[in-house]
C-alpha cells in the first residue's frame, strides 16, 4: 500500500462533524469555502433559516429559506440536529444530511452560533469546535461596514453578539484567528488533520 492509500484508509473511516464559529463578519463563510477547496473529505452543511434572502445569496446553495411555520414544523418533527435564534431569525441544521454524510466518511462543516455548537456537542461529544476571532473589534466594524449589506444599527446588534458568543470561547477545542486569511486557513487545514490523525490513533487503540 502506498502511503496515499494509507491516508485515503485512515481518513475515510475518521468523520465527524466540525462547528466554525465566530463573530459575524469575521469571515467564517470564505474561510469554511477555502477549507473544503483543500480538503476533499470536508462538505458544507446548508442551514435552514427564517431570515430573509439577500440579493447574493442562492436558495439552496447559501441557506434553504423557509416561512417560520415550516421550521418550526420542522424542528418538532425531529428534523433539525440543532436551532437557535439569532436576531430573531430561525437558523437550524437539516439531521439527516449531517447523519448521513458522516456515515459516508465525510467531516460535516457547520457555520453556526454558539448555542447550536453546544447542541452539536451535546449530541455528538466528538465533534471538533472551532472558534474565529477577529485581529480586533474595530477590524470588525470594520469589514461589517465594507460588506454594506448592513445598516448602522444592525452591524452594533452583530457586533453586541459578537461579544455575547467570545464568552463561549472556552466550550471551543481551537481558536484560529483570521487576520490573514491564508494563515488562517492553512491553520484550520492543519487542525482538521491533527484532528484525523489523533483520532485514527486514538480509534485504533485496543
Ligand atoms: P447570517 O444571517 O449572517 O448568515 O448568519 C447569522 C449567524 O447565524 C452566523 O453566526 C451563522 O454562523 C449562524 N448560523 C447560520 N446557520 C446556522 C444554523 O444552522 N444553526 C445555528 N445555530 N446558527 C447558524
Amino acid at each position: 500500500m502506498s502511503e496515499s492509500d494509507i491516508e485515503r484508509w485512515i481518513d475515510g473511516r475518521i468523520a465527524f462533524p466540525i462547528v466554525v464559529s465566530g463573530p459575524s463578519g469575521v469571515g467564517k463563510t470564505t474561510l469554511v469555502g477555502r477549507l473544503l477547496a483543500r480538503d476533499p473529505r470536508c462538505i458544507r452543511s446548508v442551514s435552514v433559516t427564517t431570515r430573509e434572502k439577500r440579493p447574493d445569496e442562492a436558495e439552496g446553495a447559501s441557506y434553504f429559506f423557509v416561512s417560520e411555520e415550516r421550521f418550526l414544523q420542522m424542528r418538532q418533527g425531529g428534523e433539525l440536529a440543532e436551532s437557535a435564534i439569532y436576531r430573531e431569525r430561525w437558523y437550524g441544521t437539516p439531521k439527516s444530511f449531517l447523519t448521513e454524510r458522516i456515515a459516508e466518511g465525510k467531516c460535516v462543516v457547520l457555520n453556526i452560533e454558539v448555542l447550536g455548537g453546544a447542541q452539536v456537542r451535546a449530541s455528538d461529544p466528538g465533534a471538533l469546535l472551532i472558534f474565529v476571532l477577529p485581529p480586533s473589534w474595530e477590524e470588525l466594524r470594520r469589514r461589517l461596514t465594507s460588506r454594506g449589506t448592513d445598516t448602522a444599527e444592525a452591524i452594533e446588534g452583530r457586533i453586541r453578539r459578537g461579544h455575547e458568543e467570545i464568552r463561549s470561547i472556552g466550550d471551543y477545542d481551537y481558536v484560529v484567528i483570521n487576520d490573514d486569511l491564508d494563515a488562517c486557513v492553512a491553520d484550520l487545514a492543519a487542525i482538521v488533520r491533527g484532528e484525523r490523525r489523533r483520532r485514527a490513533r486514538l480509534d485504533g487503540r485496543s
